[in-house]
């Protein structure tokens, strides 16, 4: 094959490929790379001139003469500051021949992966492919994989994962770690008596409402239908039962602006601290699970704090502001 008829292929690949000799100058380029480059060479120009690599970046980068000329958008997303150093780096990474790809984000979004060879005689490919969508879509991926699709909150596994993480915190720092599960009452009623779309908009209203409530680095989470997780790090049963009353009421406080009426709703609460007797975060949630059921069993709309230590995985608990001795339900079993 004529090498013009491969040139004229390799300028219809999508990719940009540059070869570089081991000077580090250009020898051959296919029309992508120009663009990537913002060269104003064409191929056949850059194969006759035969610019170094620096020359190539410090064109792309637009920082010629040691400033910026102008703004480019499709430049490296990097401050000016930055810039010759961005330009030190790529060199001395191409130079060292490293082969594991680099991923470059651009001012206008768009990120290329550079793959780099050793070719023989010490020269250089280069090849930059725009994979823009692929991360976009991966991170999309990652997201619906991690969050509620009705509330956008964190979805029950990735809270699962999370609050994992902060046990193994809590253990290796000896700070309190706190759980929080909150559950809608009566929420059938709410359905039957508005429908689902308004049971939809109750939810969602109520994870709004968490949400905004919780601090940075508490985790909300969506861990059943109307049911919600909020893991409350460092900080102790008592301190939780203030902020999970603050909420109860705010919640009793703010009924959903729905299209034909104010919904009111309240939730209960379940309070529970991790303990030394706990070997595992579901013996939190179990903890946790426990008060919620006494919440719901001594009135609802009511923060529960579970009180005794774990024993045979059941938990006594005490509603909150109540100073009689609590007497653990018949019906936990
Ligand atoms: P309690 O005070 O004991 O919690 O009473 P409840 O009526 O809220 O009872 P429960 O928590 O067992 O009922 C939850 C109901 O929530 C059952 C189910 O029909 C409804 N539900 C579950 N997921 C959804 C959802 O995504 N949207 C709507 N609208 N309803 C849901
Ligand atoms: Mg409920
Ligand atoms: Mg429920």
């Amino acid at each position: 094959m004529q090498l013009e008829t491969l040139y004229a292929a390799l300028d219809n690949v999508e990719s940009g490929m540059l070869i570089l000799n081991s000077c580090l100058r250009a020898v051959y380029c296919n029309s992508a790379i120009l663009k990537i480059f913002h060269s104003h060479r064409t191929p056949a120009m850059l194969r006759e001139q035969k610019p170094h690599y620096k020359e190539l970046l410090e064109e792309a980068a637009q920082i010629r003469e040691g400033r910026r000329l102008h703004y480019d958008r499709s430049a490296p997303a990097l401050s000016s500051v930055e810039m010759e150093d961005y330009v030190a780096r790529r060199l001395e990474w191409v130079r060292s021949g490293d082969s594991k790809p680099v991923d470059l984000r651009m001012n206008n979004g768009t990120i290329l992966r550079c793959k780099l060879s050793v070719l023989p005689e010490g020269g250089r490919m280069l090849v930059y492919s725009e994979i823009t969508d692929i991360v976009d879509h991966a991170r999309e991926l990652g997201r619906l994989a991690t969050t509620d699709g009705m509330t956008g909150i964190c979805n029950r596994r990735h809270f699962l994962t999370l609050a994992n993480r902060e046990w193994v915190r809590a253990l290796r720092c000896n700070t309190p770690l706190t759980l929080m599960v909150l559950d809608i009452d009566n929420f059938k009623a709410i359905n039957d008596r508005f429908g689902h779309q308004i049971g939809d908009e109750v939810i969602i209203h109520l994870a709004n409402l968490a949400n905004h409530a919780k601090r940075e680095i508490d985790v909300i989470a969506r861990i059943g239908g109307e049911e919600f997780a909020l893991l409350v790090p460092q900080t102790a049963a008592h301190e939780a039962q203030i902020m999970a009353e603050r909420l109860r009421k705010q919640v009793s406080e703010t009924p959903l602006s729905a299209r034909h009426a104010n919904i009111a709703s309240t939730i209960s609460i379940g309070v529970a601290e991790r303990s030394d007797e706990m070997v595992s975060f579901s013996q939190l949630m179990n903890a946790a699970d426990m008060a919620l059921y006494e919440a719901k069993r001594s009135g609802r709309d009511r923060v529960v704090c579970a009180t005794a230590s774990m024993g045979d995985g059941r938990k006594k608990a005490k509603p909150s502001g109540c100073n009689e001795p609590f007497i653990e339900a018949e019906s936990i079993v």
